[in-house]
């Protein structure tokens, strides 16, 4: 609309100007002074007549002194009549030129046909901007099939490579791979080696899938097409496919280039796994995608990189050799991988001199790549906002808890009765922690409120941990339920919070999981109980499947009533065995509200609360 209202605008314009032009030709003509017979007469008497041009209907004199007038003549008969009749004498008239000229000149053909050109001219130039607006639309409508991927050509601005991936080995060596096969294809082929189609990484999210396909193509210097597998979908049937295709065929117009499907799962979900809606639209999109893949000579010089962190879900055909086949697999970050991870995001920052990596990477076990350039930047941020010149421990550190926990809203305020609930909470769960042999050691506990917790406790791993094992998994829900049980004691039952809601769903979820996923039961058999499949009913994913019968789910609820019962019942025994000790980190906890990791083991070490070892 906004775009016809300026079309409109631009031709009132141009008929403004072409009502000008016109009018000036209107106003030239009687540029000349008219004057009568009688002038002229008494003028061709005196001599002062050049000569005559008759044009039409009127006279154009012009004097000896170069001066033009005009006269109209008033009647059919020609101008020398009407002169004799005015009483020039023949021997005056013979001695000017008189000619006649043909006044259908352009000036007189403006004049006749513009008044009726004009309203047609209107009309028409009105229809061309109408019909003008139309295509637009439809070329829009068009357009709408065309791929929206971003082009990233290697000569444009700086490039990503694999030196700013940090760790990452393997699957950077795998990759490595693909890089030679886009910079030498030639070597490849004349060994009669086929190159891969298509390569899936796949990873947690923030692991750096993005940033490293970003990097191969750096690395071999070709052009990048960056496309998110929602970008595919829109709401109308047919446009993802088409999308597909307009992909490929300007990724094939300039290979060598990596095609890059960020999120595949988004389109490329198992298919027919929708129960009562049609999923015709996604499914069309996969289609197309795999004719695509399947298209295209070995050697085009086209690799497709895609992405997900759900390869649980995505259809079995992607996976299929001669697609995808080249999977790597990127796993979080261990130890030394976060220092240097930590090492390439802070070469921007002014970092203190006692700021040791090595400890902050100690300290962030299960962070991403992302969580790692997040965390430095928050720190940098909270450096800024203290106005320090430098970016110190203190603020790192802070920043490792806001990254896990959310902002500390110190100006929430709350009873000094929630306080207390709080801190025998969070003592609860700690001392629980503590006394316990295989739970991780307690790193700080807060009652300071975070995000959506009230208070916190933090416990963190000494090394990276891949497994869990069976004893971690108990004590862990015994940890969980320590709140819940330390409220209880001190309290009473009627005054149990609301608080722990979070931690039971913990603890039942470790329970289910310890029962269903990890064979971990006494009575049970080693078997896996419930399909982890995606299925899509009314628009809900339903994630797990049955496959047991309702006489084992029975069984299975019974085995997890039972190991939370137990691990409530190891809780309570430490709450009583430890009541001072739990009373005296309550009471620290509230004068101080924050106790670090030293603080509190001097703390349990004063009450007689020692760590067994295993
Ligand atoms: P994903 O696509 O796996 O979700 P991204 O590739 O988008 O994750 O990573 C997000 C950000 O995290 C990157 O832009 C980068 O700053 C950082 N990052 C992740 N992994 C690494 C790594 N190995 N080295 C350096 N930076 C990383
Ligand atoms: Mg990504
Ligand atoms: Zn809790």
């Amino acid at each position: 609309m906004k775009q016809f209202l300026k079309n409109f605008i631009i031709l009132v314009i141009v008929l403004l100007v072409l009502a000008g032009v016109v009018s000036s030709f209107q106003i030239n003509k009687p540029k000349n002074e008219n004057v009568n017979y009688t002038t002229l007469v008494s003028q061709i008497s005196e001599g002062k007549v050049k000569k005559i041009d008759i044009l039409g209907d009127r006279a154009a004199v012009t004097l000896n002194d170069g001066t033009e007038e005009i006269v109209l003549k008033e009647n059919q008969d020609s101008l020398s009549t009407t002169l004799k009749n005015f009483g020039v004498g023949p021997e005056e008239l013979k001695k000017i030129p008189i000619e006649v000229k043909n006044d259908r000149g352009a000036s007189y053909w403006v004049g006749t046909l513009l008044p009726f050109l004009l309203p047609i001219l209107f009309v028409g130039l009105l229809l061309w901007f109408m019909a003008r607006q139309v295509s637009g639309a439809n070329a829009r409508a068009l357009g709408f099939g065309q791929s929206t991927a971003r082009e990233t050509k290697p000569e444009e601005g700086p490039k990503v490579t694999f030196a700013d991936v940090a760790g990452m080995k393997e699957s950077k060596q795998e990759l490595e791979e693909v890089v030679e096969f886009l910079k030498n294809p030639k070597r490849f082929t004349e060994m009669g080696a086929k190159i891969p189609k298509g390569v899936l990484l796949m990873g947690p999210p923030g692991s750096g899938k993005t940033l490293l396909a970003r990097a191969v193509a750096g690395q071999a210097g070709v052009p990048f097409l960056h496309m998110s597998g929602s970008e595919f979908v829109e709401m109308f049937v047919g446009v993802g496919a088409s999308r597909v295709r307009s992909l490929f065929q300007r990724a094939k117009k300039i290979a060598p280039a990596i095609v890059f499907i960020d999120e595949i799962d988004a389109v490329g979900r198992r298919r027919g796994a929708g129960l009562g809606g049609s999923h015709d639209e996604r499914e069309q999109t996969l289609n197309q995608i795999l004719v695509e893949m399947d298209g295209f000579e070995p050697n085009s010089g086209v690799i497709v990189i895609s992405a997900t962190n759900r390869p649980d879900v995505l259809d079995p055909a992607l996976l299929r050799p001669g697609r995808f086949d080249r999977r790597v697999t990127i796993i979080l970050p261990d130890i030394n991988e976060r220092e240097e991870i930590l090492k390439i995001h802070a070469k921007n920052k002014p970092l203190a001199e006692e700021v040791s990596l090595r400890v902050i990477a100690e300290r962030t076990p299960g962070f991403s790549g992302a969580d790692l350039a997040n965390l430095l930047n928050e720190a940098s941020i909270l450096a800024v906002r203290r106005e320090k010149t430098q970016v110190a421990t203190d603020e790192i550190l802070e920043s490792i808890e806001k990254v896990l926990l959310g902002p500390e809203r110190r100006s929430h305020v709350i009873s000094e009765k929630e306080r207390r609930i709080t801190a025998y909470h969070e003592a609860g769960h700690a001392l629980v922690s503590h006394a316990l042999p295989r739970t991780d050691p307690i790193r700080k506990l807060s009652i300071i409120s975070r995000g959506h917790a009230g208070g916190y406790t933090l416990k963190m791993p000494t090394e990276d941990k891949h497994f869990h094992t069976r004893g971690e998994m108990r004590e862990d829900i015994a940890m969980a339920l320590g709140g819940y049980v330390a409220e209880i004691s001190v309290f009473g039952a009627d005054e149990l919070s609301t608080g722990p809601s979070s931690d039971l769903r913990m603890a039942t979820k470790l329970a289910r999981q310890y029962v269903m996923d990890f064979g971990m039961s006494d009575v049970l058999a080693p078997r896996t109980y419930g399909e982890h499949e995606e299925m899509i009913f009314l628009g809900r994913e339903i994630t797990e499947q049955r496959d047991y019968s309702e006489k084992m789910a029975e069984r299975i609820d019974a085995e997890i009533e039972k190991l939370v019962s137990e691990a409530r019942a190891e809780a309570a025994r430490i709450v009583k065995d430890y009541r001072v000790g739990l009373d005296r980190l309550a009471q620290e906890l509230l004068k101080r509200e924050t106790l670090e990791q030293g603080e509190f083991e001097k703390i349990m070490k004063e009450e007689g609360v020692e760590k067994p070892v295993v």
